[in-house]
């Protein structure tokens, strides 16, 4: 008896929580659905946590996708350049460190999708070999290889870009 009790008032406790997640998710301008697809276990991890916290909750399957299509997603704010010790050159939110270990697009990255990147030039990153002429403004080369350089000013995008 007393099983049933508490079992009913867990029941009762998840369905105010669902309809919780609904009326954020209007507010969101978020499909009801993505409320409902949520299975009772995932609704009742979501008890206690702020309104902020859910919100953003809701949003993730929209960012994955976004995400998953190479677009930075807008709660980032304006994207800054970061360098991901395992992508190279990427696009993070400003807060985040100059470098970091790890980021969102390395399983992107590693799955084969594509990431955005930012622009970078050939003049300030590790592997350039500047022309023995003119270091400054001449055609030099990459040391990762023959045809790969650009002029050390020209801005491009290289996922081999490093920082000297
Ligand atoms: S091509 Fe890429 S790796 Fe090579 S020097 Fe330029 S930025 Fe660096």
């Amino acid at each position: 008896m007393g099983a049933r009790v508490a079992g009913s008032q867990v029941s009762q406790r998840v369905a105010d929580l669902r309809a919780h997640l609904l009326t954020l998710a209007a507010d969101e301008g978020l499909p009801a659905d993505r409320v409902h697809a949520l299975d009772d276990a995932d609704v009742a991890a979501c008890a206690d946590l702020p309104d902020d916290t859910l919100r953003a909750y809701l949003h993730l399957p929209e960012r994955g996708q976004r995400m998953d299509a190479g677009q930075v997603p807008p709660e980032w704010g304006e994207p800054a350049r970061r360098t991901c010790e395992g992508c190279g050159p990427v696009l993070l939110w400003p807060e985040c460190p100059p470098v970091v270990k790890a980021c969102p697009w390395c399983f992107r990255r590693k799955a084969g999708k594509a990431i955005p990147r930012p622009p970078v030039t050939c003049g300030d990153c590790r592997h350039y070999l500047p022309d023995a002429v003119n270091p400054d403004a001449g055609l030099g080369r990459c040391a990762l290889g023959a045809r790969r350089a650009y002029w050390p000013m020209k801005p491009h995008r290289c996922a081999d870009w490093r920082a000297p």
